[in-house]
């Protein structure tokens, strides 16, 4: 009997054993693998920035019981996922917010998968859970708290300020029943992600105030002191004021500083939300524009946005990381023998527990090529921005938005006779279809904006010359058709 079982087991482990490539298998879909991200790599910088979606359906991804040969594979990435939609890593990406992804992130996500090292709990990875470690203290430096922060990497910014507003809402100690009472201050800026925090923290009840922005679309601290004195006044409860560095939208980083001040006076949570912006740190100017940031009870940074990162990595940062502790930790029987631990995990700090070995991706570049390549290239980007706003001002017609405060800038042209809105919906439209570069558009108080957005580490010079170039024609075609018509 016991014969019977022993073979019919011996049978599933041969019948599965292709689940463990033999070395000759393993470097042959390896090298298929490498080839791919060569010929990707070639063709890159001469790849249409914006493609039509081909007619793909979730079938063509679908699972059978046969083993499919990995040529095959890379041919339906390549045909049906590489093909389509914006090319993410080219340094023609100008729209939203840039990606643009370091070759050795790709490296270290292959060995982090490869190794498979639990990064959740320093207990079963105590190797990863300090390499992340590791990478949250150098965010924490480059802010400029002190010791007592810490915090924890995301897979990006919309959950890193989701885990900042619980905190603020667990550190207050304020009863359910109260949640009605809370008020969040914030600004029309702000990313809508705060919209899903509020709802998924339950505090849907409570308040939003947007409060007022100046020409530049920093949040008015006049304002916002008005605002909470009147919510105080009525019994309300300050609970978090929301600050941006570095909006979505236009860039645009509020007065820290003075923000700073307004929180401690009025026992609110101060949180800045430099998803974007964060990075910039790294610059003199960033730290300049961003003064007040160390004061924040916590921060958001995306590295997957201002370190040039794949997608997939935010970070949140929490001043005393003690609060995020008493927020985030949980016991359960079955981790008993994790308790041991004096130091924190990942685990105690965040939503997670099994989570992907996201400090790998960020130590191996950052390592690799040195902090100082970092600095350049965002500085690069910084002037760069600078450039392209001169160079779009001098445009007959083309009214462009304020001085940007970081690498966000908007503009539209403004033409003599027909519906300006109009014509820059078409004039983004026939940007999109050139494909040389990809922008995106946007609307401010009714009117629609073309930005621009330079954050890709593979963006430079030539690449904004084309584009005002590129702007230059369309412009003209555009206003020649105008006139005809
Ligand atoms: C991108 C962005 C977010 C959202 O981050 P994800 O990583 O996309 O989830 C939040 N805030 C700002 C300012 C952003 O630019």
């Amino acid at each position: 009997m016991n014969q019977i079982l022993r073979d019919k087991i011996k049978e599933l482990q041969q019948k599965s054993r292709t689940l463990e490539p033999t070395d000759k298998e393993r470097e042959s879909i390896t090298q298929k693998a490498v080839d791919y991200s060569n010929r990707y790599y070639g063709e890159l910088p001469h790849k249409k920035m914006y493609i039509k979606p081909s007619e793909t359906g979730s079938e063509d991804f679908t699972f059978v019981e046969a083993a499919t040969p990995m040529n095959e594979l890379l041919s339906v990435v390549k045909d049906k996922v590489e093909t389509g939609g914006i090319t993410s890593a080219s340094k023609g990406h100008l729209g939203y917010i840039p990606g643009s992804g370091l070759y050795p992130s790709a490296l270290g996500d292959f060995l982090a998968a490869i190794t498979n090292e639990y990064a959740g709990v320093a207990f079963a990875g105590p190797g990863a859970v300090k390499m992340e470690e590791g990478c949250v203290k150098w965010l924490c430096n480059l802010i400029g708290y002190p010791d007592s922060a810490g915090g924890n990497l995301t897979s990006g910014g919309s959950i890193a300020n989701l885990v900042a507003l619980v905190n603020a809402r667990d550190d207050a100690e304020i009863s359910s029943q109260d949640y009605h009472k809370t008020v969040i201050y914030t600004t029309r800026q702000a990313h809508h992600c705060l919209l899903k925090a509020i709802k998924f923290a339950g505090l849907r009840d409570g308040h939003l105030r947007l409060i007022e922005m100046d020409k530049q679309f920093r949040m008015k601290t006049g304002h916002l002191i008005t605002q909470i004195k009147q919510d105080r006044q009525q019994g309300l409860i300050p609970l978090m004021i929301f600050a941006s560095a570095g909006t979505t939208d236009v860039g645009a980083v509020d007065p820290l500083e003075e923000i700073a001040k307004i929180a401690k006076e009025n026992e609110a949570w101060f949180h800045v939300d430099a998803a974007y912006g964060g990075g910039f740190l790294l610059t003199d100017y960033g730290q300049k524009i961003m003064r007040g940031i160390e004061k924040a009870d916590s921060v958001t940074i995306d590295p997957h946005k201002s370190l040039f990162l794949p997608y997939g990595t935010g970070a949140l940062l929490v001043k005393n990381v003690e609060k995020l502790y008493a927020s985030q930790h949980m016991q359960a029987n079955y981790l008993q023998d994790t308790y041991q631990q004096t130091e924190y995990s990942p685990a105690d700090l965040s939503p997670e527990l099994t989570k992907h070995f996201r400090g790998m991706r960020m130590w191996l570049p950052l390592k690799l090529f040195g902090i100082a390549p970092f600095r350049h290239a965002l500085n690069e980007k910084l002037l760069l921005t600078r450039y392209a706003y001169k160079a779009l001002k001098k445009i007959d017609y083309v009214q462009v938005g304020p001085e940007p405060d970081l690498s966000i800038m908007y503009f539209r042209y403004v033409p003599q006779e027909a519906d300006a809105n109009e014509f820059n919906k078409k004039l983004i439209e026939q940007i999109h279809q050139d494909g040389r570069v990809f922008l995106s558009s946007t609307h401010i108080e009714g009117t629609v904006y073309i930005r621009l957005a330079i954050l890709s580490f593979r963006t430079h010079l030539e690449t904004i010359d084309q584009t005002i170039e590129m702007i230059k024609e369309i412009v003209g075609k555009l206003s020649s058709h105008e006139a005809m018509a």
